[in-house]
């Protein structure tokens, strides 16, 4: 028999499941709002003027297709670092960031892991409650136990931010938290500037090892504003990892443009770490692409490239949160009386809803409208078009 007879079919993703049926219903008026990407009001996935026109030059240059150093290139990673950390500051003057480009966020956070591993091989993983589905099973792959700490509120919809720094203060030392620095997926509930406070002064206190995922920056409040608890942990004198995704910001899903970051106390500190970080880029993939890194290393220092995309990002984020205002007016407008004041609060591309699974059933079953069977839904789905049919199909059902 074939040493493949016994392999067993592993479970599908329910997301992609949802796009193939989503990809088979023939209503012309059905909408997917299961996807996790950002579509513009014409209901397509943008590429972004200023990643075009970046695009244009370098291939103008037809450049070479050398590799790359392991740990991906310096213009990239200091760009990379200028956004987490605002421009000359410090720490990264001090040499103490290490950046490696990685495979988007997802390898950011591959990698992390791995290093994490080997130097906490005790260390148990705790991430929110839910989480981005992907968090438990990269760690678990990584060897780690995963566990959770409190995180959403079903009763208002935001943060159960008291059992969740009660959780983390009676954590052992060492221990990981996974932090998702804006835009929480699934729940789009974040926590505030204060709570910030609270949580990076836990972390201090409690010696615990903060790992943020910030594959959002720019799409709540704006880049700066989006960096707030970067900003804070590095005030903290803490050392922490951070994952940078420009999957959405940049629209650059499928180029795979992510970083992994990594504070450290000296610059003496962040040699060795980048040194182990290599090891395991090495054995992993070797070093990353070019092209995709290349394209927002250029914009990003290009001046014009540079106001051409945050113009564009601006836009992005100024679309979602009206497609977040137009559907709660739309709701109540409709004379649904259940308050979802809490979608226009909630940041990023989700809201948790609260619509349970037969809702969500129906939606799909007698509307073609798709969402996660969680009631998450992407609000960068919703269009000027599509809002409508939308918000009459949920006023339908919540009635
Ligand atoms: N973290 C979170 C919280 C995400 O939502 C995503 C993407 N959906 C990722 C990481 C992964 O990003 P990428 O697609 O760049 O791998």
């Amino acid at each position: 028999p074939s040493v493949f007879s016994t392999v067993e079919m592993a479970p599908r993703d329910p997301i992609l499941g949802l796009t193939e049926a989503f990809n088979a219903d023939t209503r012309t008026t059905k909408v997917n709002l299961g996807v996790g990407v950002y579509y513009d009001d014409a209901g397509k996935l943008p590429l972004l003027r200023a990643v075009r026109a970046a695009e244009e030059a370098r291939m103008k240059n037809a450049p070479p297709r050398g590799y790359q150093p392991i740990e991906g290139a310096p213009a990239y990673n200091k760009a990379v670092q200028d956004l987490l950390f605002g421009q000359g500051a410090a720490l990264t003057a001090d040499g103490r960031v290490v950046t490696a480009q990685a495979l988007g966020g997802t390898g950011a956070l591959k990698i992390g892991a791995d290093f994490l591993k080997r130097l906490l091989p005790q260390a148990k993983v705790y991430i929110s409650d839910p989480s981005w589905e992907n968090h438990r099973a990269l760690f678990e792959a990584a060897g780690f136990e995963v566990d959770v700490y409190p995180y959403f509120d079903a009763d208002t919809r935001g943060v159960r931010f008291d059992a969740m720094i009660a959780h983390l203060k009676a954590l052992p030392a060492s221990q990981i938290v996974l932090l998702h620095a804006c835009c929480h997926n699934p729940t789009g509930a974040d926590l505030t500037d204060a709570q910030w406070a609270e949580v990076v002064e836990v972390c201090k206190a409690r010696n615990l090892v903060p790992f943020l995922d910030m594959a959002y920056q720019g799409f709540a409040d704006g880049i700066d504003q989006d960096a707030v608890a970067v900003r804070q942990f590095v005030q903290s004198g803490l050392s922490f990892v951070i994952s940078s995704s420009f999957s959405k910001s940049f629209s650059l899903y499928g180029e795979r443009v992510g970083a992994l970051s990594i504070v450290t106390a000296s610059k003496d500190e962040s040699a060795r770490v980048l040194s182990q970080l290599k090891r395991t880029i090495r054995t992993n993939y070797s070093n990353p692409p070019t092209h995709g890194g290349a394209v927002v290393a250029s914009v990003l220092a290009t001046p014009e490239l540079r106001s051409m995309w945050e113009e564009e990002l601006g836009e992005m984020r100024e679309r979602i949160r009206a497609m977040r205002t137009g559907l709660v007016d739309k709701l109540s407008a409709r004379g649904v009386a259940r308050d979802f004041s809490f979608v226009v609060r909630q940041r990023g591309m989700f809201s948790y809803t609260g619509l349970t699974v037969a809702q969500v059933d129906r939606l799909r079953d007698e509307f073609g409208i798709y969402a996660v069977s969680t009631g998450r839904i992407c609000l960068a789905a919703l269009n000027s078009k599509n809002i409508d049919y939308v918000a009459d199909s949920l006023a339908t059902i919540l009635k």
